[in-house]
């Protein structure tokens, strides 16, 4: 809640303070952006060695030394389906030795303790501490080689599993501590080591590194290092050459394991999602995300033959917009494991599914384990329809997916009542518990019924249709030109099989033309008027050819769109864009296909992009840009940015005049206007605005007139294209922004009352006796407006209420401002003096009239007053210097720790940080480092401000809506001890680098980053490859953190805000960390990073 006041305060205060708005209001604080985020780190797992490792056993176990001593020496042993590992102890993270099963004979049992394992070379020799342990060891290791030999077939590497080898580099490198030589291999995104070649062949190893979390570097002459967040290893190779081949290689491999994007990382993260749901082939990359399972490319191209209705088959790379946060959530969940426990629950042997098995076992095993739901685990309720549903509203509200997941496909409707009137639904009752992955679960579900539902009504009406249109001969005419009706004939038209032909007449066999519905690009329905026939439609085919199509009704058109549409789009679109304007595909720059489908319907647009579908509100635009040079087309809105290259073929003409004419066009009533998110026309907020900001003190404020001339020109500019106009104090008065305000509401097309008739009902009731009646018909006549009207009307009021609570100054009263007003809305002469009646009446009861607290209200016009006193009373000879009164918060962002400070334009940080260590009673202790902070994204992101730093700017930076803290800053410490250690400051590596382009992209690559200097550079490869992007580092704003959505592989993040462009760098550990924002500071700063003690005390006293 603290937040939300927080959004109050600063929406008043925008209003006062005189600092730059930026022309395209990216950001304000209604329009923020409040999508819940998750944070997919460790935290979310219970049990990190549990679920991370498929480890079968692990133990303390006594092993004999390698040259076959006496003692023994204690180690931990792992066992995990492909290897035995023993480490120095369970936190290791390298292994000792690695012993691949491949290459294990038999396990023999040995007296009471021990055992051993045979290879055709070796014997292994364990001593249990136990009996029992042994006898467990013996057995888990008999289960684990039979497995592994079960799941082989000749022949076999005896190191690597068959299927799992992919030798991208090996030779032999010197390990520098201790000094031994090593035999190593390269195999996907591991480096495996060995003491030799023989042992290699032997099925036996050191260990192998995750290339995943290791980063290479170039030492001197021939050695190289390689360092994971556990351990560096240093290497020295034979030759220089070799060495750069090793680092090649290695860099390669660390980029191969990047590039694999972050959902795989993610899903990958649970250890039963490495392996395919129903034939355990390794790092499946595909998903089913309905029946909860991931699986291999060969088990996907099976589901898909399943159908849609039965599996929902994604990738989990290529189609990464998919993948929202709760639907990765289902799959951490869930995961394979729990997801086969209900589907896979009663497998015999024989019908198992190995990775190697042929076509045909994959169909029947897949088909039977989910069409026929063969071997799934029923629920106990299964063939109680009333339980069942009555468990799934109960299991909806709890953390329990799989007793979801078994409920769905045991029976359970799930459109069910829930029996509660406000959640009728389970999906309902799902999102009311905030069980969003539930929800998600749902959600994925309920489509498929829809899917299957719709396919068995709709497939048979509409995958054929038939009947009579006129189409206009064919000739070289464009289509577009006016059509009399002796240019139409009549044609029997036909929609069968994917293909659209016309016919002479119904019994004709005679193809007069046609088209493959797949070859339509745009499908429009004409405006009316165009032609002689009322209703037409047109068709645009891919070869640039446009068809025309004339029917009797509105009902034929509509019908045969319905039909046409089917036929073409995508069925994720079609089903929820309902009947539209225009719809087709078009080119577009986003997206990883290029292509986009678009319906566009009113002023609604919906843009599928691979599998999402968006919907834009073409007035709530914030640019459009229309290029002169090639016609291509730029959409911003607060969603993201669409590019749509141009197209030479005539729909692209088409499409550019709809999305133009749909985005707001001056001329129109106010609801067809340029709007804000909160459904206000631009051009009156930014009236508002303006007047607010530099008017409420003005005497006679909106009594005054303008000049006649600057009004025209200011309100022709706003027809033309509100949002590029700009006001700004030094170009245009504030009274000719007044009155250009009351123009515009005067001459808008049906008024801000939506016409003249309801005008008229608003004056009745204001002839009303009883003050409660009309009040009462005021609210009544309110809820009937259109939104947009509403919305102006409350807006409007709103600030008129201001303007009158500050009448002692500016001598507009309600009565004053209900003279002037009045007449503007009603847009009449003024002699119903009812008019001004009704805008008095609506200032007066603002609060019952428009559904607003009073206390709300009486807040934010205190804030007001206080505000603009303030302004008033600042030294007159510094006019753009005001204060006002912030919220900061102490240490945490939550309600009770904000405190409110008067922030001065002048006030640095450190003043900051003093008042409100004062003002909360905090001691300053010596050690302790207080700073402040600039939050973002809900605290994940964070910026220290310089202790010289002005803070007003920061508050109200422009597009980004930042929180104030004040804390300890738990880094300073550390970064002052580097930055004593070191002479030259600068710093370069590697590091995983993310561009932040949209919600979605969060592709991490290496690159080799550099700053030193004033400028931040990245370079593709290695130090003297070209560089790919550079920044002055003064230009850039270093945050700590990351956005969690970027699913950062280490938690020392740092992100770049440069202009809107976010980059963000993933360090590998805390030193390095530190030792990155030690040189961003000191940089950005002049080395100037902390002030001596005596400047905090000076402050401080
Ligand atoms: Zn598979």
């Amino acid at each position: 809640m603290a937040v939300k006041q927080q959004d109050l305060l600063r929406d008043i205060q925008k209003c006062f303070i005189q600092l730059k708005v930026e022309e395209n209001k990216t950001g304000t604080v209604s329009e923020r952006d409040r999508n819940e985020s998750i944070n997919i780190g460790c935290t979310e797992f219970p049990d990190d060695s549990e679920e991370v490792s498929s480890i079968l056993k692990a133990g303390w176990l006594e092993k004999t030394p390698p040259n076959s001593g006496v003692i023994y020496q204690r180690r931990w042993v792992q066992l995990d389906s492909e290897y035995l590992r023993y480490l120095q102890s369970p936190k290791e993270v390298y292994s000792k030795r690695m012993i691949s099963l491949g290459c294990v004979d038999k396990v023999v049992a040995v007296g009471d303790l021990k055992f051993e394992l045979h290879s055709q070379n070796r014997t292994f020799l364990f001593r249990a501490d136990n009996i029992e342990e042994k006898k467990d060891w013996v057995c888990c290791l008999e289960k684990a080689l039979s497995d592994y030999k079960n799941s082989e077939s000749e022949p076999k590497n005896p190191f690597f599993k068959r299927g799992t080898v992919d030798l991208s580099f090996e030779g032999y490198l010197e390990l520098m501590s201790p000094r031994i030589k090593v035999y190593t291999i390269i195999s996907r995104d591991k480096l495996y080591l060995f003491k030799n070649r023989e042992e290699y062949l032997h099925g036996v190893g050191v260990t192998d590194i995750d290339m995943r979390m290791a980063r290479v570097k170039d030492g001197e002459k021939r050695s190289f290092t390689l360092t994971t967040p556990y351990r560096t290893f240093s290497f020295s190779a034979e030759s220089e050459s070799e060495k750069q081949r090793w680092c090649d290689s290695l860099n390669e491999c660390v980029s191969r394991s990047l590039s694999c994007d972050g959902v795989c990382e993610s899903l990958w993260r649970v250890a039963s999602n490495q392996q395919c749901a129903d034939c355990s082939a390794s790092m499946p990359e595909w998903a089913s995300i309905n029946l909860c399972v991931l699986m291999c490319e060969k088990c996907a191209g099976v589901h898909r033959s399943l159908g849609q209705n039965v599996s929902k088959v994604r990738s989990l790379k290529l189609d990464e917009r998919v993948w929202i946060d709760d639907l990765i959530r289902v799959f951490l969940q869930l995961g394979n494991a729990k997801a086969n426990a209900f589907w896979a629950a009663n497998i015999p042997p024989s019908e198992s599914l190995s990775m190697d098995a042929n076509d045909k076992h994959r169909l029947q095993h897949i088909t039977a384990k989910y069409v026929h739901g063969k071997y799934r685990n029923y629920h106990t309720l299964y063939g109680q329809q009333e339980a069942l549903n009555s468990a799934l509203c109960k299991a909806v509200q709890s953390a329990d997916l799989l007793e979801t997941l078994t409920l769905l496909h045991c029976g359970a409707d799930i459109k069910c009542h829930t029996g509660i009137p406000e959640f009728p639904t389970p999906l309902t009752l799902a999102r009311r518990s905030g069980q969003s992955a539930q929800a998600e679960l749902l959600t994925q579900n309920q489509n498929i019924e829809a899917e299957s539902f719709e396919s068995v009504v709709e497939d048979v009406s509409i995958q054929s249709y038939c009947g009579y249109l006129f189409k206009p001969a064919s000739s070289s005419r464009p289509i577009t030109e006016h059509k009399n009706k002796a240019d139409f004939a009549k044609r029997w038209c036909c929609l069968e099989g994917g293909v659209f032909s016309y016919y002479k007449n119904d019994h004709s066999n005679n193809k007069c033309g046609g088209m493959k519905t797949s070859d339509i690009i745009c499908l429009s329905a004409t405006s009316p008027g165009n032609h002689v026939y009322e209703h037409t439609f047109e068709m645009y085919t891919e070869e640039g050819r446009g068809y025309l199509f004339g029917a009797d009704d509105a009902d034929t058109v509509r019908n045969w769109s319905k039909a046409i549409s089917k036929a073409m789009l995508p069925p994720t679109l079609f089903d929820v864009c309902g009947p539209c304007d225009r719809l087709g595909r078009l080119r577009c720059v986003e997206g990883s296909h290029g292509i986009g489908w678009f319906c566009l319907s009113g002023f609604k647009l919906q843009v599928l992009l691979e599998n999402t579908v968006q919907t834009i509100d073409l007035r709530k635009l914030f640019s459009l840009t229309l290029s002169d040079n090639d016609g291509s087309m730029v959409l911003v809105w607060r969603g993201g940015t669409l590019h749509l290259p141009t197209d030479r073929k005539p729909h692209f003409v088409g499409w550019q005049t709809c999305i133009q004419q749909k985005s707001g066009a001056g001329d129109q009533p106010l609801s067809h206007q340029q709007l804000t998110e909160l459904d206000v026309p631009v051009t009156i907020d930014r009236c508002l605005d303006h007047v607010t900001l530099y008017g409420l003190l003005s005497p006679g404020i909106y009594r005054k007139s303008g000049i006649d001339s600057h009004i025209t020109k200011l309100l022709e500019r706003f027809h033309n294209d509100a949002r590029s106009v700009s006001l700004s104090k030094s170009d245009i008065s504030v009274d000719d922004v007044a009155n250009t305000l009351k123009r515009f509401l005067r001459e808008v097309k049906d008024g801000v009352l939506n016409g003249q008739d309801n005008a008229k009902s608003w004056l009745k009731a204001a002839g009303l006796e009883d003050k409660s009646e009309r009040i009462y018909q005021y609210q009544n006549l309110l809820s009937n407006l259109p939104d947009v009207n509403r919305a102006t009307l409350k807006a409007l009021t709103h600030h008129l209420l201001s303007v009158q609570h500050l009448s002692d100054e500016n001598q507009m009263t309600e009565r004053n401002l209900g003279i002037v007003f009045g007449p503007t809305l009603f847009q009449s002469d003024g002699t119903d003096f009812k008019a001004s009646q009704v805008v008095e009446e609506l200032i007066q009861n603002y609060c019952s009239i428009f559904n607003v607290s009073e206390s709300e209200l009486q807040r934010q016009l205190n804030l007001t007053t206080v505000a603009l006193n303030r302004h008033k009373s600042e030294r007159p000879s510094s006019k753009t210097t005001s204060s006002i009164i912030c919220a900061v918060y102490l240490e945490r962002i939550e309600e009770g720790s904000e405190v409110l400070v008067q922030i001065g334009a002048n006030m640095t940080a450190v003043e900051l940080v003093s008042d409100v260590l004062d003002h909360k009673g905090v001691k300053l202790v010596n050690e302790d480092f207080w700073t402040c902070h600039d939050i973002l994204e809900k605290g994940e992101m964070d910026r220290m401000l310089h202790n010289h730093e002005k803070v007003l700017p920061v508050y109200f930076s422009p597009g980004l809506q930042c929180l104030l803290v004040v804390k300890k800053n738990p880094y300073i410490s550390s970064i002052l001890k580097y930055l004593e250690m070191i002479e030259n400051v600068c710093k370069s590596g590697t590091l995983r680098v993310c561009e932040v382009k949209s919600e979605r992209s969060k592709n991490y690559c290496s690159r080799y980053c550099e700053l030193s200097g004033t400028t931040f550079r990245l370079h593709k490869e290695l130090q003297n490859s070209p560089c790919e992007r550079e920044w002055p580092v003064k230009d850039l704003k270093v945050y700590n953190g990351y956005r969690s959505k970027l699913h950062s592989p280490t938690p020392w993040g740092i992100t770049l805000v440069h202009d809107k462009q976010q980059w963000y760098l993933c360090c590998d550990n805390e030193d390095e960390f530190i030792e990155w924002m030690a040189t961003f500071f000191s940089i950005q700063y002049d080395g100037d990073i902390w002030p001596s003690p005596l400047v905090m005390q000076s402050h401080n006293s």
